[in-house]
């Protein structure tokens, strides 16, 4: 248990990957530095969880623009192995429910949509207005959607889809021990108080003050990592308010996506690391990777609205969906061979309250607005803190960096 009492130059809230990639900067240059972590565990949405024997990723599990991402050569430094694998998103396996020629017409129907996206985007910057009217793929264009943003494209800005997009070197890869372990591991022996969840942040004094229900702190500069709607709803208050701060987090809301992990009997009979769609005619559908790195399970991932359907309903509702899915495809006999291992809820997760964030229509410019430090020792990181890494982990660890060294030039060293 860190020092709660020290008063140190510089705290960090919140100690997900941007906190403890910011913990780690600070480390042993010159400054005393605390960071303040609301849960009773290091990591926030990257957790990886021991399940029948095997490492579940919870939050994210791919390491996305891989041959670019810094969390690759840390887990290469560390001897772990990594994946290389392409995913087998966008084949469906054997075919089922979904032909060789539907899966080219509705691949071709999302090139086209990019096109437009691109070459004649609407004013708007809403994506949805750039879809094809009554075209026949737009449940699906809707569903991969809400996989990649947490939402349906309605919600999302063409500016900002297109920024991440033009970003991303298309490298997948995984870690079979797990990303989450990966973080939480890098935070090792940082000092980290834990349930502290920080309420107020009085910026009244020469230094500010931190309320907590565990009491109060003061330092002076802080780096500010806690997803967007904690920032929105009053679980983090700044005194005076920053509302620049609060109107860019309302424009970079948390969409959701959810994972379910269902054990597979007999599993040898499907092919390793391969992959469904349930229904590639509904936007409410979920996406089933099968037997990822050989395992016996099958890993289902909803999104959007279909995820927070679920979410209310509980993770028995979410397991009967799948297995109603899975057994259109492979047979109503399938739906006995399965049995739930985890369920995620991010929704309602007190301290995330969402799974990753994507910009609103005209609104990518919130997330430098969100970024931009505050009188010379506010300063903010996270994933809705990066331009064009937005929503990964490796984003949230480049932004809490560059905060760290923001804060370091902001207090001279003793
Ligand atoms: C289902 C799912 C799948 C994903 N898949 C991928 C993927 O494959 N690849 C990828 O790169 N990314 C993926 N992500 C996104 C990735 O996990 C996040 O972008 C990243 O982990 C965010 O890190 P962060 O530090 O910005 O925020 P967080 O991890 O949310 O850290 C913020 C921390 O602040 C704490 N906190 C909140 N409020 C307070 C408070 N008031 N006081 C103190 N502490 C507070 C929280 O408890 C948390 O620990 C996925 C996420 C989910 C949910």
């Amino acid at each position: 248990m860190a020092h709660w009492h020290s008063n140190p130059e510089i705290v960090v809230i919140g100690a997900g990957a941007a906190g403890i990639a910011a913990g780690r900067r600070l480390a042993g240059r010159g400054r005393s530095f605390l960071i303040v972590e609301a849960s009773d565990r290091i990591g926030g949405r990257a957790h990886t969880v021991e399940v029948a024997g095997m490492p579940l990723d919870l939050g994210c599990g791919w390491l996305h623009s891989a041959d670019r991402n810094p969390w690759t050569r840390t887990a290469e430094a560390a001897g772990l192995t990594v994946d290389r694998s392409p995913p087998a998103w966008g084949r469906q396996y054997r075919d089922l429910g979904f032909s060789r020629e539907e899966q080219r017409a509705a691949a071709e129907a999302w090139e086209a949509f990019d096109r437009r996206l691109r070459e004649s985007p609407p004013p708007s910057d809403r994506a949805s207005d750039a879809l094809e009217p009554h075209g026949a793929w737009n449940a699906y264009l809707n569903a991969r959607s809400t996989y990649v943003s947490g939402a349906e494209l309605d919600r999302i800005s063409i500016q900002d889809m297109l920024a991440y997009d033009d970003a991303d070197s298309g490298a997948n890869w995984r870690l079979p021990g797990g990303y989450g372990a990966l973080i939480a591991a890098t935070g090792c022996g940082l000092p980290v108080a834990f349930g502290a969840p920080v309420e107020r942040i009085d910026r009244h004094g020469a230094r500010l003050r931190l309320e907590t229900p565990k009491g109060a702190l003061s330092a002076q500069a802080i780096i500010v990592t806690v997803p967007t709607p904690l920032l929105c709803d009053g679980g983090l208050r700044f005194d005076p308010p920053l509302h620049d701060k609060l109107e860019a987090a309302e424009s970079l809301p948390l969409g959701l996506a959810d994972k379910l992990f269902l054990a597979l009997d007999d599993a040898e009979d499907l092919a390793p690391d391969s992959q469904v769609i349930g229904n590639p005619r509904s936007q409410a559908t979920g996406s089933y990777y099968l037997r990822p790195f050989g395992r016996p399970l099958i890993e289902a991932f909803f999104g959007g609205e279909q995820a927070r359907t679920l979410e209310t309903e509980g993770e028995a509702a979410a397991a009967a969906f799948a297995a109603e899915e899975l057994a259109g495809l492979f047979g109503n006999a399938f739906a006995r061979r399965l049995r739930p291992l985890a369920a995620t809820a991010w929704g309602s997760a007190a301290f995330s309250r969402g799974s990753y964030s994507h910009a609103l229509p005209g609104r990518a410019e919130a997330r430098e607005r969100l970024a931009a430090p505050v009188e010379g020792r506010i300063f903010f990181a996270g994933e809705a803190c990066s331009r064009a890494d937005y929503s990964t982990a490796h984003g949230a660890r480049v932004t809490g960096i560059a905060a760290a060294e923001a804060a370091l030039a902001a207090v001279p060293g003793q």
